[in-house]
């Protein structure tokens, strides 16, 4: 692990990571996180070596959503950080970090650079898929971020819900810019089946939205997610959904998104 060349400025720590994806949405609450953490397990259940990354400094929920909440990682002797593991999973969220209410108030530079210094120096070993859960919406903070690591593909993820769309739109022009390729986009909270009619769909925030709005920017359309209430249920809990529920549909439709990354 020790032999990194050194060409790549920002991340050293990187030298073993194949392919690092970055979950993105234009706007806070349509479950990004949510995909990023049951997408890392997914990838994690299909054999790879995974690490999750949690830079939503505003709001880092991936401590609570995988149950380490409090936890610290440790530093080893070459004073590089080691990453979590958890669910199989190398973890590392900026909430291990910083008190999320002083952060609140950090404007770009500042986040910039602890996310710089976070990802900086860290003994990920081998590293098949990093997923990178971005903080929501499309400002200088997270072009920052987009432009510090180097990314080989982005998912943008949205609700059919026409606000939600219009920020999505901005995510893609966020990366246009940067030169990341949208890997697709993931339609969450696509619709509702109530456990008593598993074939009745109730589609509360419109139907099929972030279909037709990746058929208009012409990226692929990975997949859509619908409202559980298990999955809201797991992520408190801290075991999320792929592995607290392997069997249910809401696993098989991560499955089937991580099959395209
Ligand atoms: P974001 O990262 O976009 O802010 P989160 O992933 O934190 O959103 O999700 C916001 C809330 O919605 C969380 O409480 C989460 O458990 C819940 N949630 C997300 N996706 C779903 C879903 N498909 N079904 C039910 N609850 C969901």
């Amino acid at each position: 692990v020790g032999d990194q060349g050194g060409e790549k400025q920002q991340t050293s720590g990187e030298d073993g990571v194949q392919n690092t994806i970055a979950v993105a949405s234009g706007k806070g609450g349509v479950g990004k996180s949510t995909v990023a953490v049951n997408l890392a397990m997914s990838l994690s259940e299909q054999g790879y070596e995974v690490a999750l990354v949690d830079t939503d400094i505003y709001g880092p929920s991936i401590p609570k959503m995988m149950g380490m909440e409090g936890e610290k990682p440790r530093v080893n002797d070459e004073r590089k950080m080691v990453p979590l593991e958890k669910h199989g999973v190398k973890t590392l969220s900026m909430g291990f970090m910083v008190d999320p209410d002083q952060a609140v108030v950090w404007r770009g530079p500042m986040v910039t650079k602890a996310v710089r210094q976070f990802l900086g120096d860290v003994d990920w070993g081998d590293i098949e898929y990093m997923i990178l859960d971005l903080p929501p919406g499309t400002g200088d903070v997270q072009l920052t971020i987009v432009q510090t690591i180097p990314l080989t593909g982005a998912v943008i993820v949205s609700t059919p819900q026409d606000l939600a769309l219009a920020d999505a739109r901005k995510g893609k022009a966020m990366f246009d810019n940067v030169n990341v390729p949208v890997v697709g986009m993931v339609e969450n909270m696509a619709y509702f089946s109530p456990p008593d009619q598993p074939d009745r769909k109730y589609y509360l925030f419109g139907r099929a939205g972030a279909q037709e709005l990746a058929q208009e920017l012409d990226v692929p359309f990975l997949g859509e997610v619908p409202i559980q209430q298990e999955i809201r249920k797991s992520s408190d809990q801290g075991t999320p959904i792929v592995r607290s529920a392997p069997d249910s549909a809401s696993t098989q439709a991560f499955a089937e998104i991580a099959d395209q990354l």
